[in-house]
């Protein structure tokens, strides 16, 4: 089966036309700017790239082009559009309707319309993408996947907050979490790494990337993660704060004159890594300006490395125990000195980091040979779980 992995945002939509079953990438690709001028980067594997800027005044054109190119005779990778089988969106925010993937029909359309409040930038567009791929490819089947479904194993305790109840039943506000379809990959595939059932296995994936979460994963379920009723939640990201006194809020606007959209925006574009250290949102020039001397560059990785640290403990307090640490996204993938200062301090735990080990941006067990917890560096692949999930959910 060939699957198409579409991932609409809303300027921008990124594919992949895979063989689930093979794990083959038979392209990949990115549309930007779409509806302002358009620029589209098609990397067909094993053949050349096509990078230039095209005319994208909406979603359709955008799946048009990439059709085309798909199939083009020099950039192509297949003869004909009805050589693709399924198409898997990827879908943010599910609510509590959707629990897992689903073939995507109109009441599912709605259900994801529903959510749009709880996800006003990334619903509309993910919406956009799937109805463009109906216009382009009527009779290709459709599968969402959303990013909160994972999470919804989490129990009550783990998903209230401690809020007048009828913000919950009234409001929907709850935690939900995000980022399900990676912490889900790489949970499972640090099971078949360690050779041991993941029914038998208590894991803390951190994802780490521009933005950042944690998941206790006991025996292969979601039952805690940092992020919230929103991605904010948490840990502090690139450019998020993460988890805050919630009257800093109220105290900022009070004393700065803000209005809230203005609180909002600060607490999401301005804070995080950004805000702390004034130099970047990106780790790479973070690590770079605290060897040059930086000091806010360093205290915001150190801050960065001590909430992680404490996510882990509270993931092994939230299971009764932990089998295993999981890094991925990133930062998790890419940078072993972040990960040697978060695992610092958890030898206590039975996690002890082999630090020639660790220098691998490869997927590895990177713990010691006689340390009884599992740390593993995963490069996630969410594409390959949406892929597999599509080809799941249609071959029944
Ligand atoms: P997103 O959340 O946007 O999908 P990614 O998972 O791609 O983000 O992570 C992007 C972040 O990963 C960058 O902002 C950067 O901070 C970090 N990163 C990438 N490569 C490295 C590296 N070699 N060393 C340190 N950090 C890195």
């Amino acid at each position: 089966m060939k699957v198409l992995v579409i991932n609409a945002g809303s300027s921008s939509l990124k594919y992949q036309l895979m063989v689930p079953d093979t794990r083959e990438v038979l392209a990949k690709g990115l549309c930007e700017r779409i509806g302002i001028d358009g620029h589209l980067k098609h990397q067909p594997t094993d053949k050349d790239v096509f990078d230039a800027d095209i005319d994208l005044p909406n979603h359709e054109a955008a799946i048009k082009e990439v059709l085309n190119l798909l199939t083009h005779n020099h950039y192509g990778v297949i003869a004909d559009v009805s050589e693709i089988d399924a198409v898997g969106h990827r879908v943010v925010h599910g609510g509590e309707d959707f629990t897992q993937s689903v073939v995507i029909d109109e009441k599912v359309i709605k259900g994801i319309e529903d959510c749009i409040p709880l996800a006003p930038l990334h619903n509309p567009a993910n919406i956009t993408g799937i109805r463009a791929c109906q216009d382009v490819m009527p009779n290709t089947p459709m599968v969402g996947v959303f990013d909160t479904a994972f999470h919804q194993t989490i129990p009550p305790k783990g998903y209230m907050y401690a809020l007048p109840y009828r913000y919950y039943t009234e409001n929907k506000v709850r935690r939900y979490g995000f980022h399900g379809t990676s912490h889900d990959y790489v949970s499972k595939r640090a099971a078949e790494l360690c050779g041991r059932p993941i029914e038998e296995l208590r894991l803390v994936s951190c994802h780490l990337g521009n933005g950042a979460s944690t998941c206790a994963i006991q025996y292969g379920k979601s039952i805690d993660t940092s992020m919230g009723l929103t991605p904010t939640d948490g840990l502090p990201m690139g450019t998020r704060s993460g988890a805050i006194d919630p009257s800093i809020t109220e105290y900022i606007s009070r004393v700065r004159g803000y209005s809230p959209e203005r609180v909002a925006g600060v607490l999401n574009k301005e804070s995080g890594m950004l805000g702390l250290s004034g130099v970047s949102s990106d780790f790479r020039d973070l690590e770079k300006a605290a060897e040059e001397g930086n000091e806010r560059a360093e205290l915001a990785m150190d801050i960065f490395c001590y909430k992680v640290t404490k996510r882990i403990g509270s993931g092994a307090a939230a299971m009764g125990g932990i089998d295993g640490v999981i890094f991925t996204a990133g930062v998790g993938e890419n940078a072993p000195t972040i990960r040697e200062k978060i695992m610092e301090g958890l030898e206590f735990m039975g996690l002890y980091i082999d630090k020639e080990k660790n220098k691998t941006r490869d997927e590895a067990i990177v713990s010691t040979d006689d340390s009884p917890g599992i740390i593993f560096v995963i490069p996630t692949n969410e594409e390959l779980m949406i892929a597999l999930d599509t080809e799941r959910l249609l071959k029944d």
